[in-house]
């Protein structure tokens, strides 16, 4: 399939990475080039724009930081998707946002493709660097069945549990629930290792009990011995898993015609990973949470 990537960071790079490997034909851009050059090297073609990325595509890929930054991906009037798409001799069919992004965005996203004939659908994923790497992650999708299962060749490349939740922006509430699970269990994997090192234990043998057992995560698993090694370096970066948690909070106390759902834990662990943005720990990984003892102000 010809196919246009936009947005190589951590995540993208790696899963277009795997498109590419599957035999696709990719065009890719992104904000920084250098961040792309892995892609080339592997034979994708380089686009100066979304809008020239997209030209010749059959499906247009995002995965960019932020909503912000989505919108201008696909909004920008002369360099966006949908401004190249106008004019573009065969239009694409299909428009896949795979940022972790706001639900309303989906659905304003969806509305515009359509009236340029484009399906398009929010497909966050969960499972992190090493799941876009080994292509296991678990695909959350929101918008018309018929592009989601046109899209099948391409999902299974990239994961291993993929699930349509309904139509546009329902995978972005669907990806809403991932991020208060892992708001939970972060702070829970964080003050059990640091418990576990007052209490002097050996925390690679509680960690070799515990994460077979009923507490078993796979936060646990996988940022536990990065926590144990200090490697704080991203897999998912703190100011990312903020803006996630932002997003979250905002659309639980619009629902209910605005009474709101109170998400007490949710509060707790914004509250937490503010105070290391503060810090200037934006740009480490939500494995940097371990870190809150140290800076002394909560
Ligand atoms: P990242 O490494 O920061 O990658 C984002 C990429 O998007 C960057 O390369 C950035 O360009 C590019 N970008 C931003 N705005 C752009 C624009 N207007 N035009 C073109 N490119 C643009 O972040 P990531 O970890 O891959 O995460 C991407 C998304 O997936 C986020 O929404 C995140 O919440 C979500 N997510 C991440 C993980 C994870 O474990 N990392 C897991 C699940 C979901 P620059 O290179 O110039 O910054």
């Amino acid at each position: 399939m010809k196919i246009a990537w936009i947005g190589t960071g951590i995540m993208g790079a790696a899963m277009c990475g795997r498109l590419l490997e599957a035999g696709h034909e990719c065009v890719v851009f992104n904000r920084t080039e250098s961040k792309a050059r892995v892609l080339l090297e592997k034979g994708a073609r380089w686009a100066s724009s979304p809008a020239a990325a997209g030209e010749d595509a059959e499906a247009i890929f995002t995965m960019v930081g932020f909503p912000h930054d989505l919108e201008e991906t696909i909004f920008h009037p002369e360099r966006g998707v949908l401004a190249g798409q106008k004019d573009a001799p065969h239009r694409a069919k299909f428009l896949v946002d795979m940022t972790t992004s706001r639900p309303a965005l989906a659905r304003r996203i969806a509305e515009a493709a359509a009236i340029l004939g484009i399906q398009a659908l929010d497909a966050p994923v969960s499972g992190g660097d090493v799941g876009a790497k080994n292509g296991s992650l678990s695909i959350m999708v929101g918008g018309e069945t018929d592009a989601f299962e046109a899209l099948a060749p391409l999902w299974n490349v990239l994961g291993k549990t993929i699930v349509h939740q309904g139509p546009s922006g329902a995978g972005q509430h669907a990806k809403m629930v991932n991020q208060i699970l892992i708001a939970g269990n972060m702070m829970g994997v964080c003050e059990a290792l640091r418990y576990a090192l007052a209490a002097g234990l050996e925390p690679e043998k509680v960690l070799e009990s515990v994460s077979t057992g009923a507490a078993g995560s796979w936060s646990l698993s996988n940022l536990g011995p990065r926590i144990l090694r200090h490697d704080f370096e991203p897999g998912f970066k703190i100011r990312h898993f903020l803006k996630d948690l932002r997003i979250a909070l905002e659309e639980a106390e619009a629902f209910g015609s605005g009474a709101g759902l109170y998400l007490p834990g949710t509060q707790k662990a914004r509250e937490l990973y503010d105070l290391l943005e503060r810090n200037g720990l934006g740009e480490k990984g939500t494995q940097a949470l371990f870190l809150w003892e140290d800076q002394k102000k909560i």
